[in-house]
């Protein structure tokens, strides 16, 4: 017999919404607009308690499970039709031991809760370059940011997660305890349980000097050429990213530019503040710098200087491949396409993964590519659905004229869901371990809606 909602879920703390609420539709609806999923019932968890009593419900009634974190997932695997949705948005909850430099943060958070609790003690760890992403998908799928570089992938710096199963079995994971699933859950995404906390290793970075520099796109070919050079031997204190934006009518740059193709640099020095002008240097020689905003700030302020471009409720569309090297035919591709970038969220950033990231074995965590030196993302983002054909458009376009000189797998956190044949590629030769690993902790494939890896 099938056991009621009220059997399991009678004592959960947060809230159990379902069809008819009045909240249903709000609490439905994820962060990509393109979204439209009717679950069966949603679960806001107020902590791991009512987390063990909503995978026991779906157990018990054969229900899959989204998972729901910061809920920036590009494919939307935060919600899903007939699904149990169990949302973490109120699991933030943070705690620093300065002395051991680590941080025990709930799944909800995001990396703005995060960063104002560690930068408190003078200290941080690789998140995103947005700050409104939730720590969770975007640890458990590798973690590429600003502080990659120096310090490692955000699954480099997890030394240890609670995890509730598939059977609703609440255990902790680390290099000593249940080493399989913590070998797994840094890269493996969300496909072997709802990690209600994270425990992260944390570094002395309080301010950076960087910030965004904007350069003509008929510059961009010197620019990139500079970029290569520099990045593949520059200190590991130097995180940065090239990439075409539209620019956004922000004061520091000419408002004749507003609107119009760009490419931009966006730099992050970790190391001391007053080498960073020094550091940053060549990239005022090689052409002009149209506009910019780069200085001395706290480091939470740059992880958070984009926030508003990207806001909720936009149309997402994205492509990514691994590169070994930034070529000489990819930067034709990058200069062909980059320019017709065809909103103002929209966006193409290549992000440095060489330094500390290149320095684990491939085998060490499920994060498998450590090889590539950049992770491309083609980001479409756009507000009005009568644009799709345009912007999908331009990023598969984009996407296919990179092909030839990348490893079109790709990093799974910036995926669409129509990418999951890509999924074993991405994985490479960690993809069989991370099979067995799943039929251990999820036989029923009960974790389904991510970058999947099928038991
Ligand atoms: P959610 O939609 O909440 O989660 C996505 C999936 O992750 C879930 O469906 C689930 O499978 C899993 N998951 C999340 N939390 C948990 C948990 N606690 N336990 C178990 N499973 C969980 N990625 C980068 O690496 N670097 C970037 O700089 C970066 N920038 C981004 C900027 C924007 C604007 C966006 C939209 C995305 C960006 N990403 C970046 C991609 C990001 O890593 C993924 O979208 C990631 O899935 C977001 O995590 P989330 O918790 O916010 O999303």
């Amino acid at each position: 017999m099938r056991s009621s909602a009220t059997e399991h879920l009678r004592d959960v703390r947060g809230s159990v919404i379902t069809p008819g609420d009045p909240e249903y539709d709000g609490a439905r609806t994820v962060y990509n607009a393109m979204i439209d999923r009717h679950p069966r019932l949603i679960v806001r968890c107020a902590g791991a308690d009512d987390v063990v009593a909503a995978v026991r419900y779906a157990a018990a009634n054969d229900l899959p499970i989204a998972v729901r974190g910061g809920g920036h997932s590009v494919p939307g695997f935060g919600t899903a039709d007939d699904a149990i949705v169990i949302d973490l948005g109120a699991m933030k909850a943070i705690q620093v031991d300065p002395a051991r430099q680590t941080a025990t943060a709930e799944g909800g958070a995001t990396w703005a809760d995060f960063n104002a609790a560690t930068h408190a003690h003078g200290l941080a760890t690789t998140g995103g370059v947005v700050s409104t992403t939730g720590i969770g998908g975007l640890t458990l799928g590798g973690g590429i940011g600003y502080l990659a570089r120096a310090h490692g992938l955000s699954c480099d710096n997890l030394i240890g997660a609670d995890v509730v199963t598939a059977d609703g079995t609440l255990v902790h994971a680390s290099e000593s305890e249940h080493p399989d699933l913590f070998w797994a859950i840094r890269g493996g995404g969300g496909n072997f349980g709802v990690v209600t906390s994270f425990a992260f290793r944390l570094h002395h970075v309080t301010e950076i000097y960087g910030g965004p520099m904007f350069y003509d796109p008929a510059d961009a070919g010197d620019v990139l050429r500079l970029y290569r050079e520099l990045i593949a031997d520059a200190p590991e204190a130097l995180g940065a990213f090239p990439g075409f934006h539209l620019a956004p009518p922000l004061p520091f740059i000419p408002e004749e530019r507003h609107g119009r193709p760009v490419m931009v640099v966006v730099a992050c020095w970790a190391g001391p503040a007053n080498e960073g002008k020094a550091i940053l240097r060549p990239f005022h020689e090689v052409a002009p710098v149209v506009a910019e905003h780069v200085g001395v700030m706290p480091y939470p302020a740059l992880n958070a200087a984009f926030d508003a471009l990207f806001p909720t409720g936009l149309q997402h569309y994205w492509k990514t491949a691994f590169a070994g090297s930034l070529t000489d035919d990819a930067i034709e591709a990058h200069l062909a396409w980059g320019p017709r970038v065809p909103a103002v969220s929209s966006v193409m950033h290549i992000y440095p993964i060489n330094g500390a990231c290149q320095r684990v074995a491939a085998d060490a965590t499920a994060f498998a590519n450590r090889e590539a030196s950049f992770a491309t993302v083609i980001a479409g983002m756009w507000p009005d659905a009568a644009d799709n054909e345009a912007n999908t458009g331009w990023v598969r376009d984009y996407y296919a004229a990179l092909a030839p000189d990348a490893d079109s797998a790709g990093y799974v956190n910036f995926m669409s869901g129509d990418d999951q044949d890509k999924v074993r590629g991405s994985y490479r030769g960690n993809y069989d371990r991370l099979v067995q690993v799943k039929r251990r902790y999820d036989a029923r494939n009960a974790f389904r809606f991510n970058q999947n890896i099928r038991p």
